[in-house]
């Protein structure tokens, strides 16, 4: 079978190696994973998940007397906070995750894409895909890259016209790089042709899916006093446990076909020596 998302990290270490404006890009510190996409259904081809985001201020929620506007109640103090991921001692920063199988069935010819593409084959669709989610990463800070407009405010979205128009650029830019057709001929199947040719597609997924490690509220414990001014009651506030640090331990193989996907048993795993 075909390892998908190890395939998509080889690739993503080409592209950051041979486009200057993604070279600050650690690769080692980016865990790409797949999530659960129809190829039939609506919904992004990949996403990048920030996870080195520093817990928010603490907060709570209130209520006010609608008539006199004074506070009756608040919740308890909390702050989210960003799951930790490691891969062995490598802590993780930002995590893309493809939508499998849409991601490899993806046609350009039925995507806004075509106009900067015109008469290039589909699979350039899938490479904009992969430099759209490496130009999120902010060169910056910890974040998701804020776009400047040309007052100096930034964008209330992440895109705009310029992050497309730059990632076109950097599509072209890498593609005249000469790399080895080897690191990116993958993108050129669809789920039918990978598993004609590889018996299968398999991919990099959280032990949990469909979920996988997202931003999550914490009660503060202590509680910090109440805020100035503000006496009122105060009313517990119930968040999930969800679990917070997640490892190789954490992550499996699943293989992914037309309608489903199914966890893959890695053979060996229970062997003595
Ligand atoms: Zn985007």
């Amino acid at each position: 079978m075909i390892n998908y998302t190890e395939r998509i990290s080889l690739l993503m270490e080409d592209i950051v190696a041979r486009v200057p404006a993604l070279s600050f890009i650690d690769m080692s510190r980016v865990l790409v994973f797949a999530r659960a996409g129809r190829t039939d259904a609506e919904g992004a081809y990949a996403t990048c998940h920030c996870i080195c985001l520093p817990p928010s201020e603490p907060g709570y929620y209130f209520w006010r007397d609608r008539a006199s506007g004074t506070l009756t109640r608040r919740s308890e103090w909390f702050v989210t906070k960003s799951p930790a991921v490691s891969i062995g001692a490598t802590p993780v920063e930002y995590m893309i995750s493809v939508a499998l199988p849409r991601f490899c069935d993806q046609l350009l010819s039925r995507s806004r894409k075509q106009v900067h593409y015109a008469g290039r084959p589909n699979w350039i669709g899938k490479l904009d895909t992969i430099v759209h989610e490496l130009y999120h990463i902010d060169p910056e800070r910890p974040g998701i890259r804020r776009m400047e407009k040309a007052d100096g405010t930034y964008a209330a979205n992440c895109h705009g016209h310029r992050f497309l128009e730059d990632v076109v650029d950097m599509v072209n830019q890498y593609l005249s790089s000469s790399p080895d057709p080897a690191i990116y001929d993958f993108l050129e199947w669809d789920l039918d042709e990978m598993t004609r040719r590889f018996g299968g597609v398999a991919a990099t997924t959280f032990r949990s899916f469909p979920s996988y490690p997202q931003r999550y509220t914490e009660v503060l414990d202590p509680q910090p006093a109440a805020p100035e001014g503000i006496i009122c009651r105060v009313e517990p506030l119930k968040v999930p446990r969800v679990k917070s640090h997640f490892t190789d331990d954490d992550l499996v193989m699943r293989e992914f076909l037309a309608q489903t996907s199914r966890q893959l048993i890695r053979k060996g795993k229970f062997c003595a020596a």
